[in-house]
């Protein structure tokens, strides 16, 4: 099958034109002003759109096996699709959680029935429960990049030390969700004066600041690696720029909820808005959107956490953590980056490049099982490739949800920028938005 891509404005390495791209066979073919259509190919107008590395998604909660109600690896794979996204990092804690042979094989085995292509995030220690490391260098030997027990970070400073020792020569990075559980507590919005006028129980800023500024300090005695999940205090991630100063290995993400939404989204207390780490104030997230734009964060990850229906109908502080995430996630990143003055190229990097760099699924890395993801738009790459029209207008819908699960923060939002083509492993998956 061959695909062109016409009049794009084609988002490469080294330069941003106006070209035509062919796509043959898997690969792209031809980058040039004018390319002569194969015959049978399909042709596709993308005069005025970006054309770009296909999106990769460091974190997202695929839910199988253990709570299919809420999602699949298939439907979360549809998800993805629509939102622009060619790979994506299936998060372990399932139920049970990736932390065996069997269970990565079997994730990896259904993800390469979808047309994108999903990685695993492995967990760190078996059961998720903070204490034994589960067999990192078996399932490295699987393809297991990235390791986490998100969901929750892990407390004890001696085991995190334990698994960085084990990590570093295995060439893997750990990622860790930060917050410290002594002092989060049983909080179910951010601590602080918005909690306290609804008369919620708060997760202080400080339970997440104070495991980055722990890791940090593990990284520098283990000279191991360490991916920060969701970061979303000023804080935070200014000790993550000041350590990246001092030449730490330490990378980082942020979700676009906490770009896009604050503290006072829980006024009306709508367990939709009910996330970990919570929404915080209005100065974190000009100061996230500040970072954001500078480069300090390799990565937007959504994060996208679904619940079925009947977990989210319930009372605030007893509804389960997490709002979905991939859907929308392309035209919140291009708010938070300005909209208007959104610079493609850093568009691309935080949604595609420095994502695949975290996960190590770029052609340099080598990696056998997965295509490549995050390069240069030219000839001879894998052809993972995302359209993306910045001048389009639309609603966020929950009806239109490709996901099973509904519980969007986003339902009748205005949103600027939408993906409009998805091509993955060479297939035209989506295209004007609709799966194909
Ligand atoms: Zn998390």
């Amino acid at each position: 099958m061959s695909i062109v891509l016409r009049r794009g404005l084609v988002v490469g390495l080294s330069s941003t034109r106006v070209a035509d791209v062919l796509v043959r066979d898997g690969r792209i073919a031809e980058v040039a002003p004018r390319v002569e259509a194969p015959a049978g190919a399909r042709e596709i107008d993308a005069e005025g759109c970006w054309v770009g590395p296909g999106f990769v998604d460091l974190h997202t909660h695929l839910r199988e096996p253990g709570r299919e109600a809420a999602e699949t690896i298939e439907s979360g794979a549809r998800a993805g699709a629509v939102g622009g996204y060619c790979a994506l990092v299936a998060m372990p804690n399932t139920e049970p959680a990736l932390d065996n042979v069997a269970l990565v094989a079997y994730v990896l085995e259904r993800g390469a029935r979808t047309p994108l292509d999903v990685a695993v995030a492995g967990a760190i220690t078996m059961g998720r429960a903070g204490q034994h490391l589960t067999p990192m260098a078996e399932l490295a030997a699987l393809g297991v990049r990235l390791f986490t027990d998100d969901g929750t970070g892990v407390q004890d400073p001696a085991v995190m030390r334990r698994a960085l020792d084990y990590a570093r020569p295995l060439g893997v990075r750990l990622a860790q969700h930060c917050e410290d559980e002594s002092l989060a507590g049983a909080g179910s919005m951010n601590e602080g004066a918005v909690s306290g006028r609804l008369g919620l129980v708060g997760r202080p800023a400080l339970a997440e600041e104070l495991m980055v500024m722990r890791d940090i300090e593990l990284v520098r005695l283990t000279g191991a690696a360490v991916h920060f999940l969701h970061l979303s205090t000023a804080r935070s991630i200014a000790m993550v720029e000041a350590a990246r100063r001092e030449g730490l290995d330490v990378t980082c993400e942020v979700a676009p909820h906490h770009l896009t939404l604050d503290e006072e989204a829980c006024a009306g207390f709508d367990a939709l808005f009910k996330v970990h780490p919570p929404l915080r104030t209005a100065d974190d997230v000009v100061a996230l959107r500040r970072a954001l734009r500078d480069g300090e964060f390799d990565a937007v990850a959504t994060d996208h956490a679904p619940h079925s229906p009947e977990l989210k109908d319930c009372a605030f502080d007893e509804a389960p953590a997490g709002m979905l995430g991939l859907e929308h996630a392309a035209s919140l990143t291009y708010e938070a980056l300005g909209a208007a003055s959104c610079d493609p190229l850093r568009f691309f990097d935080v949604l595609s490049r420095g994502p695949a760099r975290v996960a190590q699924l770029r052609a340099e890395d080598q990696r056998v099982r997965l295509g490549a993801h995050g390069g240069d738009v030219r000839a001879g790459e894998d052809a993972n490739l995302t359209v993306f029209d910045p001048r389009a207008h639309w609603v966020a819908s929950r009806a239109a949800l490709q996901s099973r699960a509904r519980n969007t923060p986003y339902d009748g939002r205005p949103l600027s920028g939408r993906v409009t083509t998805t091509i993955a492993r060479g297939q035209l998956v989506v295209h004007e938005g609709q799966l194909q």
